[in-house]
């Protein structure tokens, strides 16, 4: 079989269906390669009785332009609705509602007091100063900033009342992280995220998005991991396991998709500062439970989201009868709850029951004792969530997408570039794409 304008794609989570879209779109040959025996990848849904559990992906967030116009690319538009962010969180152990599509509200609350929300200002200032710098195209931005951590950042600028209730609780929330260590940049990113303040919800779950852009590829294989890519030069060479049995097929290019750790055993001669990059990612680790109940709670929030002086290990909760339709029969409910990280790599093999137990007392205060009405439940242990975004983490972004060569055959992309998730991974996906339709137009023109 001739290589010539086909594309090997390692993985067909949102990168690697991203990176092939874009090829087919114009007139490239992708053949995309996934170990599972499923499309999504991190973005995971387990349909049972009615209950619709999205084990991985949470939400689409409103921000999230390249995700929400490739759902309504792939026929998606019916099934999308928005659903407002309104939040709670705790402060001695009462909840604040929170309406962040009123932002003249938030002056009201007395989640914080009046001197911490003059000082918030000076966070918002900071936010509107580096608005701009938070894309997802370049990191020089953002790199330049991130010198401090949110502890840091917080402590100096703002105030222990602010870096508690405030701060960590929006690196927590999102992303399981701890202030201690994670970037300035981080804070900013998740804040501009607040100013959309509502989700994506598929009527379908979460993997709706990458089942109907698989179901418009022409060649997606699943189940036949990819155990070597190698650049011959003039050529790349794809080794995978199809039905049993090692084969070895010859591509123009390929596009790598998995977690780094995946890619740096199965393309040994990744070399450079991107090898040192992949080296040196580290993932968050989470155990998300997502709970069945026979009663649909009467707490009106959509989420709740935790200062680690309310609640240590809990981060949050989704409440997924309210952040999408269809997750469950009429009059049930469905919660989803996240912890921090460390709690989930200390629990990460700990018994269900164990797991259950410990995130029904975390949640209590919120909804009472649920013991009694849990009909159903998935736990979805993760040990590679998202890249943590430490301090120094942008610079090293900055850093990897200036040093990417797009003439190289073999490609890298997915939730490794300036803000990892969903649309961050998405973006990185169709961007190798588009390097790869630029290499094959090179070719076609050289051959004319
Ligand atoms: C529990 C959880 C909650 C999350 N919540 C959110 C959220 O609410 N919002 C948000 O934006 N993001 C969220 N994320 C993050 C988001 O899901 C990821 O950032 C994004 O889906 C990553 O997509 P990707 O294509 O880069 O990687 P992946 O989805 O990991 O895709 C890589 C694919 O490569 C395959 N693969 C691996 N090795 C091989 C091989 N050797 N051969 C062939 N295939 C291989 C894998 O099976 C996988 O399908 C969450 C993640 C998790 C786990």
């Amino acid at each position: 079989m001739t290589f010539e304008g086909r594309t090997a794609i390692v993985g067909a989570g949102i990168a690697g269906l991203g990176a092939a879209r874009r090829i087919q779109q114009s007139g490239g040959t992708p053949v995309v390669f996934e170990a599972e025996d499923r499309v999504g990848g991190r973005i995971k849904t387990i349909r049972r009785d009615g209950f619709v559990f999205d084990v991985g992906a949470f939400i689409y967030l409103g921000s999230y332009a390249e995700a929400t116009h490739e759902m309504r690319d792939v026929g998606l538009g019916p099934q999308m609705h928005k659903f407002d962010a309104f939040g709670a969180m705790p402060r001695g152990g009462e909840l604040n509602f929170l309406d962040l599509s009123k932002p003249l509200s938030l002056l009201r609350t007395r989640y914080v007091s009046g001197r911490a929300k003059l000082k918030l200002a000076k966070l918002l200032f900071f936010l509107a100063r580096h608005w701009k710098d938070l894309n997802y195209a370049d990191a020089s931005g953002v790199a330049a900033i991130d010198t401090d951590t949110v502890t840091s950042y917080s402590r100096r600028e703002l105030g222990e009342e602010l870096l508690d209730y405030v701060a960590a609780v929006v690196v927590r929330g999102p992303w399981l992280s701890d202030p201690s260590y994670a970037s300035v940049g981080q804070l900013l990113w998740t804040l501009k995220n607040f100013f959309k303040p509502y989700f994506y919800g598929l009527d379908d779950g979460m993997d709706a998005l990458p089942r109907a852009m698989a179901a418009r590829l022409s060649d997606v294989r699943l189940a036949t991991p990819v155990t070597n890519v190698t650049d011959a030069g003039d050529r790349v060479e794809v080794t995978f396991v199809e039905s049993g049995r090692e084969r070895t097929e010859e591509f123009a290019n390929a596009v790598i998709t998995t977690t780094t750790g995946a890619a740096l055993r199965i393309y040994p001669q990744l070399s450079g500062f991107a090898r040192e990059y992949y080296e040196n990612t580290d993932y968050i680790c989470s155990i998300n439970c997502h709970i069945a109940l026979s009663q649909r709670p009467s707490n009106p929030a959509t989420y709740i989201m935790c200062s680690p002086r309310e609640q240590p290990d809990l981060c949050g909760v989704i409440v997924d009868h309210l952040k999408a339709a269809n997750r469950c029969p009429a009059g049930n409910g469905l919660l989803t709850t996240f912890c921090r990280h460390e709690w989930c790599l200390d629990n990460l093999d700990s018994p269900d029951d164990k797991v259950i137990d410990s995130v029904l007392a975390f949640i209590a205060p919120y909804y009472g004792d649920l013991s009694s009405q849990i009909v159903d439940y998935e736990i979805g242990r993760w040990r590679d969530v998202v890249p943590i975004m430490r301090q120094g983490r942008f610079r090293a972004v900055d850093r990897f997408m200036r040093e990417t060569d797009p003439t190289a055959r073999v490609q890298l992309a997915g939730d490794i570039g300036p803000i990892p998730g969903v649309n961050g991974a998405l973006v990185s996906g169709q961007a190798a794409g588009d390097r790869v339709v630029d290499q094959l137009a090179a070719t076609r023109s050289v051959v004319v």
